[in-house]
């Protein structure tokens, strides 16, 4: 099938609410190479995975609508996402990720199998600037280009209460700043430089609304966790102040 006319930049623009985008985006076909790879990733499986119906489209963002704290990592991993169809959920950086948000109070479960584990997360949505399993977990600088209208567009929406991002990895962070400057917040020129423990400071463009602080970590990719570059403590590090400066309450469930 041939992707569908205004798709994605058109679509995205409008959607008026996040489950709205959410519904436009899992029809999206803009990008042939990654439509074909999440297809037959879905198709040929995993054999641990065999008995698992693959999602093998797009994945949305997963959180409340009102999220003050946003997630970005890359983009799904192909037995991960592409497989349970929530994004982070099914490898093992989403295992970390959310095991953290956890240990902070920031979600429901420590532990996350599929969409159907009960995961909630109180104040933050995850997401990805790439929104379908690319080959060797790498995009293009041109995929990275034609999915961003959606990232765009999730944070325009979330913008009434989005206080602060995370972004995991420094091709999140770089697509991360061209979505915000569409999304409405003046970036700094030149750009601001990722690296672990970056911070960002970008004002609202226009209409009201609050500053946004951009926080820059190493991804949670298990190479990086493996090899000792990106922590279990520099992760929580990283999200406690972030999810600080949102406004949220850290801490201990029930702690
Ligand atoms: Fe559409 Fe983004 Fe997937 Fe490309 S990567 S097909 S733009 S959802």
């Amino acid at each position: 099938m041939a992707a569908a006319e205004g798709y994605p930049a058109r679509s995205a623009a409008d959607a008026r609410t996040l489950a709205d985008m959410d519904a436009r985006l899992v029809r999206c076909r803009a990008c042939p190479r990654l439509v074909a790879w999440r297809e037959e990733t879905a198709l040929e499986k995993r054999a641990a995975f065999r008995d698992w119906e693959y999602w093998g489209r797009p994945v949305p963002g997963f959180g409340p609508a009102d999220a003050a704290l946003l997630i970005t990592g890359l983009a799904p991993a192909a037995h991960g996402a592409n497989r349970t169809g929530r994004m982070f959920t099914g490898d093992r950086a989403g295992d970390l990720l959310f095991a953290t948000l956890h240990e902070l109070g920031l979600a429901s479960r420590a532990t996350v199998t599929g969409p159907d584990d009960g995961l909630e997360l109180f104040g933050v949505r995850v997401t990805a600037p790439v929104h379908c399993a690319p080959p060797d977990n790498r995009p293009t600088p041109g995929e990275r280009d034609t999915c961003r209208p959606w990232l765009a567009r999730e944070a325009r929406l979330l913008r009434p209460t989005l206080r602060a991002v995370v972004a995991l990895g420094g091709f999140g962070w770089q697509a991360l700043m061209a979505a915000l400057g569409e999304a409405g917040w003046s970036v700094p020129r030149p750009r601001p430089a990722f690296g672990h423990g970056a911070q960002a400071r970008l004002t609202p463009v226009g209409e009201t609304g609050g500053s946004l602080a951009v926080f820059g970590c190493y991804h949670v990719s298990q190479r990086n966790v493996f090899t000792g570059r990106l922590t279990p403590d520099m992760l929580r590090e990283v999200l406690a102040d972030a999810a600080h400066t949102a406004g949220l309450p850290v801490g201990r469930p029930g702690g």
